[in-house]
């Protein structure tokens, strides 16, 4: 890989903005190290990514995040990126490809200091099980000051002989860079965030092969369970091309709006009642869970061996790690005026 094979677009930003929101979270401390140790080809791919981001125009100065923060973002979750696609590499569903990324990320949340589960599902004839070949789910929790559970979920596994890294390294890089931040301060102390909720982040497996992870997290969950979930947000594919997209319930799309504006990251919109788009959010959605689902505007190479990290734009992980954020830090009561 040469630097000439990396293609970066770049996102114009619009410093335009007059909002007046209040910032219920402190502001950021100096870019801690991370406890990412990228292989050699990853290190450099990073640097590389790094370099090219010193270009990106700077956030509106009402922005939480300052230029500093949104290219720390897109460094930390192009590097995780890479070791998914570069050094896991594909990662078809249900074989043990995917339990080697399962893995890796295993390693990754427990650095961070998480005590990651493990969900296990598939490879049993019992009439609960979901038939098929087995596969997991890992989910790890950060406790907060409040009742509720705000889900944000990635899938990690791929179709066969595609590196998958668009689809979906990228979302799982971001959730990497997100759980990694959101351990420690000001974002949280002691393994409990600054949110009035729980946040439960998850890795899901075996979305390629008809959303067989998130069909069993929503499947396994008790009536009170379920109802304690207030939010659901997803990634899926939010590497690829020049701007990103939120499709989802009209009340979370409402706050991304506002987040965007804020952050001066472009951003387009759908509204949709109970899901968008078939990703993992769709069982959730399914459920009658507010769901919002994030992805990149050129999804063009997806489940195919062209999938590649030449076609990966790292502004657009920042832009979806600082949207993630806000909307997160903006989420005060859960109340979801869903109509
Ligand atoms: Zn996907």
């Amino acid at each position: 890989m040469t630097s000439k094979q990396l293609t970066l677009s770049w996102v114009v930003v619009v410093a335009a903005l007059l909002l007046t929101a209040c910032n219920p979270i402190p502001a950021e401390p100096p870019l801690p190290v991370s406890v990412s140790t990228p292989g050699p080809a990853c290190a450099a791919l990073e640097e590389m990514a790094r370099e090219a981001l010193a270009s990106t125009p700077p956030p509106p100065a009402r922005a939480r995040f300052d230029a500093d923060d949104r290219k720390a973002f897109a460094g930390s979750a192009f590097g995780y990126l890479c070791e998914l696609s570069e050094e896991v590499g594909p990662r078809e569903s249900a074989t043990q490809e995917e339990m080697k990324a399962a893995a890796f990320l295993m390693d990754r949340f427990t650095e961070f200091g998480y005590s990651p589960e493990i969900q296990d599902f598939g490879g049993s004839k019992t009439a609960k099980e979901f038939a098929g070949p087995p596969s997991r789910n890992i989910i790890l929790e950060l406790p907060g000051r409040g009742e509720g559970v705000v889900i944000l979920g990635a899938h990690y596994d791929t179709t066969p002989d595609s590196v998958g890294a668009n689809d979906n390294a990228s979302g799982t890089g971001v959730l990497l860079a997100l759980a990694d931040r959101l351990a420690r301060p000001p974002w949280s102390n002691q393994m409990v965030s600054v949110f009035p909720f729980t946040l439960r982040l998850i890795a899901f497996g075996s979305e390629e092969i008809g959303l067989r992870g998130s069909w069993h997290y929503v499947e396994q969950l008790t009536d009170a369970e379920l109802d304690d979930i207030r939010v659901m947000i997803n990634l899926d594919s939010v590497g690829s091309g020049t701007i990103l997209s939120a499709v989802g319930n009209p009340w979370l799309i409402r706050h991304v709006s506002e987040s965007a504006e804020r952050e001066g990251v472009f951003l387009t919109t759908s509204r949709r009642g109970t899901s968008g788009g078939f990703s993992d959010n769709f069982y959730f959605g399914y459920a009658w869970v507010p769901t919002i689902s994030f992805a990149g505007d050129d999804i063009s190479r997806i489940n195919s061996p062209d999938d590649a990290i030449e076609f990966i734009n790292p502004v657009l992980l920042g832009d979806a790690a600082v949207l993630i954020l806000d909307l997160l830090a903006s989420l005060e009561d859960l109340q979801c005026r869903c109509r």
